[in-house]
């Protein structure tokens, strides 16, 4: 029987993630990311690796541009696929595409091709929603390849990670593949954690992000931590940014302050957010019910929040009483609300930021955090000044370490293939497993290249 695997974006980074399956003869690609930070000829997928093998679906994990922005991109080449995910991953679409595409007309990106960039129109985009199909977690899946020896069989599992997110398990011929997506499998404060099967599966594809962080403080030691912080800043007359992600970490994020109220552990201060993470944010209301929550029924619309106005970004009321911003981006990216706001917030001394996920190292809130306090640094290209404290709080999508190696110590696959992290974080994964389960095979797949799934 075939059976291939080829990375075609995201190998040993957190990248432009696409994976290519090719089961018996029906060709799978899972994700079609963007990059988040380059913009050069690894921003978009290498298609070209697959020109001449079989496509037949496309199956998208979840939502973040990362594992989405480069759908467009991605149809250009495979007009003809399939397209199934989760119903809430179709919603999300949508919002989070019109997303990508007002970014690269802001960022006008010169080393990506006019070609590529007129793919992503409006009008095509609508489309999409049509084209998706929607299912629910765990329910059967046949795919019939054009060129098939078999029909395969795909399940969605939940990954934990953001709202809708799943995990891929494909069955042929007897055989099993995992794709776990973006995983996490601790409880965050409104998705309960992953809900996977832990029986054996002969190939393993695993993301690593957190791989090479090893026993980090709980969610509820960070939780206390930014209570701290905001009671401190708050105390002296300031207001906290926390530069957030708008879809996944925001809703978290809102649940958490809101808990962190009623439990009069934070004072009830104005909360501002944004317009599109509030678009998401009804989303995730709309399965409130349908989809596991660790609280069912809690709807983050009846958190009260301001509005971030625009034209208001330097001058608005939270200059003047104590707040919280929630402003995307999380990794303030040039040109985003956060980034914007932040040119007047850090000259401000009694004022705080609070970063809550993960910094790519050339992004400018990775620039910002490891600024010295009140001496001159580069910010995005330009000479600043901060004022202001700045703090970063580890609240993660991703499965920790542990729990990662835990999963496949009871899953024991024959081989198992580390994607979605850097270099020392699959490294770190690959070389404990090696030790621990001496019959698998561990591998670490490099860009373009050809590995059998099955032996
Ligand atoms: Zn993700
Ligand atoms: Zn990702």
């Amino acid at each position: 029987m075939t059976s291939e695997f080829i990375v075609l974006g995201g190998a040993e980074e957190i990248g432009a993630n696409s994976t290519y399956l090719n089961l018996n003869e029906t060709g799978f690609i899972v994700d079609a990311g963007l990059h988040p930070q380059k913009r050069d000829r690894n921003a978009l997928p290498h298609y070209n690796y697959i020109e001449y093998k079989p496509t037949d679906a496309f199956v998208l994990t979840h939502a973040h541009t990362d594992h989405l922005g480069g759908v467009p991109y991605m149809m250009k080449f495979n007009p003809h696929v399939r397209m199934i995910a989760t119903r809430p991953t179709r919603d999300l679409c949508e919002v989070m595409l019109q997303n990508t595409v007002k970014l690269l007309r802001r960022e006008a990106p010169d080393d990506i091709p006019k070609d590529t960039l007129s793919l992503y129109d409006y009008t095509v985009l609508e489309r999409m929603n049509m084209l998706v199909e929607g299912y629910r977690y765990e329910e059967n899946i046949t795919v019939t390849g054009s060129h098939g020896l078999s029909d395969v069989q795909v399940r969605l599992y939940d990954a934990g990670h953001i709202l809708g997110s799943a995990s891929v398990l494909f069955t042929v011929e007897g055989k099993t593949v995992l794709h776990t997506g973006d995983i996490q499998f601790t409880k965050q404060d409104l998705l309960p954690g992953a809900s996977l099967p832990r029986h054996h599966v002969d190939a393993l594809i695993m993301e690593c992000t957190n791989g090479a962080t090893e026993h980090a403080l709980t969610r509820d030691e960070e939780k206390q931590r930014l209570a701290d912080f905001i009671n401190m800043v708050s105390d002296r007359g300031g207001s906290v940014l926390m530069p957030t992600f708008a879809l996944g970490k925001t809703q978290e994020v809102l649940k958490l302050l809101h808990s962190l109220m009623q439990a009069g552990k934070i004072p009830t201060l104005p909360i501002y957010s944004g317009g599109m993470s509030r678009k998401i944010s009804s989303i995730y209301d709309r399965y409130c019910y349908a989809v596991p929550r660790v609280q069912p029924g809690f709807e983050l619309t009846d958190i009260p929040q301001r509005d971030i106005i625009w034209e208001e970004l330097y001058t608005g009321d939270y200059f003047r009483e104590p707040s919280i911003v929630v402003a995307s981006s999380g990794m303030m990216n040039v040109g985003s609300t956060s980034f914007l706001m932040v040119q007047r917030w850090m000259r401000t001394p009694n004022f705080g930021i609070a970063f809550t996920g993960w910094l790519d190292p050339n992004s400018p809130g990775y620039e910002l955090l490891h600024s010295p306090k009140n001496e001159s640094f580069i910010f995005a290209g330009r000479k600043a000044k901060r004022k202001c404290d700045v703090e970063k709080f580890r609240f993660s999508a991703h499965a920790t370490r542990e729990d990662l190696i835990g999963f496949v110590l009871d899953v024991k696959p024959k081989k198992l293939f580390l994607i979605h992290g850097d270099t020392e974080a699959c490294e770190s994964i690959g070389a404990q497993i090696l030790q621990e389960l001496p019959q698998t095979k561990v591998c670490i797949p490099q860009l373009g290249k050809s590995y059998t799934l099955f032996d």
